[in-house]
């Protein structure tokens, strides 16, 4: 028999979500007396700059329509379960869980709120030696319900159910996902290997386009899909924003371990035309031929200054800095060459001879680079993260004129964005 998944339209709740659930048959195995975790897709908090969270976070309704059918199930042990980055010390898990309504929906249902940053782990090997180490409670509940959001994503392409349960892991975990060796496509999916997800619910209800955090364009897109199995549900989701099995590293490691089929047509799609939803979205961004910095660079003819194009070992502690560095260094054009400087990040860039200082943001980057001699002045900017103060600094002591506010007005202007737009509806995220 074929992998069923099932593809329905958001259009009311909990309706939508109940026939999503039942085309799968994606209670068939649930028990009532089962403990059940949800892990739902809040990437991080930010005190000081709002997200917007259209295609950012699952959508709060959604959950909540999946507590409903929990509860019309006879489940009464539900827990939601996140470990979101903390871009700011101390703003964490529990910020986002308040600021997107799911301390309200905890006294009003009975659920438990798990913060992963500060669960037990359990160390889980790769084929290849590599461990990592992954929150107890998401090994332990007997039915988990692995709830990402329809998005792109800046390494991975996607960011789909195999993606999100990178969230069930450590911190250190984490990064070292992102070493290079073996890669992050490698090394993420196996915690569905460990965590074996029971049921896969992607919420499309908005779609994010080349986005992170505060930045991408989110479009409403009103779809759901789910699955009893992660990479089929995976396949059709991804497909419905124009991207085929074949492009995806993560699927394809996934697929030869489980040798799970990659081809569409060894899954049943129940519900809604898989080929009238599909929407084919931007992952990625332009860069100069010479890589030296993003094409509106060239566009605006921004010479001098580099920024070498992140790379997959950039993890989520450092890659804010990307953008925020990108937009700096614009600040700083007036229409004459910068100051030939070269800014590297993530955990394998290396310096390029010709430049007068290098930046190197974050502990890793400045390791990587210690014995290179293409370097004439290094500019270290400690941390694991480093401060985003230490950044800013690095770059005016090294010459650059930027203006911090033309970085905070961006963001604040992107947290605003969809504000009184039509179908950016902000009662989904109470
Ligand atoms: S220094 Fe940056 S890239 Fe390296 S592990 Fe720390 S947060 Fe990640």
């Amino acid at each position: 028999m074929k992998p069923v998944a099932s593809l329905v339209r958001y259009s009311q709740s909990p309706e939508s979500l109940r026939d999503a659930v039942s085309l799968c048959e994606g209670f068939k195995e649930l028990n009532k007396n089962d403990r059940v975790l949800i892990k739902p897709n809040l990437v991080t908090w930010d005190d000081s700059f709002k997200i917007a969270p259209f295609g950012v976070f699952t959508t709060t309704r959604l959950v909540e329509d999946m507590v409903i059918l929990l509860k019309d199930h006879g489940c009464s042990d539900i827990a939601v379960g996140e470990g979101s980055v903390e871009m700011s010390r101390g703003i964490g898990t529990m910020h986002t869980f308040r600021g997107l309504g799911y301390v309200r929906m905890a006294k009003q249902y009975g659920l438990k709120l798990i913060d992963f940053n500060k669960s037990r782990f359990e160390r889980i090997t790769l084929q290849n030696g590599l461990t990592l180490k992954i929150a107890k409670e998401a090994l332990q509940r007997e039915f988990l319900i692995n709830f990402p959001v329809l998005k792109t994503h800046a390494q991975s392409k996607v960011s789909l159910g195999l993606k999100n349960l990178k969230g069930c892991l450590n911190t250190s975990s984490r990064k070292l996902c992102h070493n290079g060796d073996p890669g992050l496509e490698y090394c993420f999916p196996f915690v569905a290997d460990y965590a074996k997800p029971s049921l896969t619910i992607t919420d499309g209800i908005y779609v994010l386009e080349r986005g992170a955090f505060h930045f991408g364009n989110a479009y409403r897109k009103d779809i759901i899909v789910a699955s009893r199995d992660i990479l089929g549900s995976d396949l059709v989701a991804a497909k419905t924003i124009g991207f085929d099995p074949p492009d995806i590293t993560h699927f394809i490691e996934y697929a030869r371990r489980h040798e799970n089929s990659l081809d569409l047509r060894d899954y049943e799609i129940r519900g809604e035309r898989l080929e009238d939803h599909i929407t084919r979205l931007k992952w990625d961004w332009g860069w100069t031929a010479d890589n030296t910095g993003p094409s509106i660079f060239e566009k605006f003819g921004l010479t001098g200054t580099a920024v070498p194009k992140y790379d997959e070992t950039l993890c989520s502690g450092c890659s804010p800095f990307a953008n925020m560095v990108n937009i700096l260094v614009l600040s700083a054009f007036k229409g004459h060459a910068l100051p030939r400087i070269e800014i590297l990040n993530g955990k394998k860039m290396q310096a390029r001879p010709g430049y007068e200082k290098t930046i190197l943001i974050g502990n890793c980057i400045i390791k990587a680079n210690r014995t290179n001699q293409n370097i004439k002045e290094p500019v270290n900017v400690r941390g694991c993260p480093p401060p985003a103060e230490y950044v800013i600094t690095a770059l005016r002591e090294s010459g650059l004129d930027i203006n911090e506010s033309a970085y905070y007005g961006y963001l604040t202007q992107q947290g605003a964005k969809y504000d009184n737009r039509e179908g950016y509806d902000l009662n989904l995220y109470q």
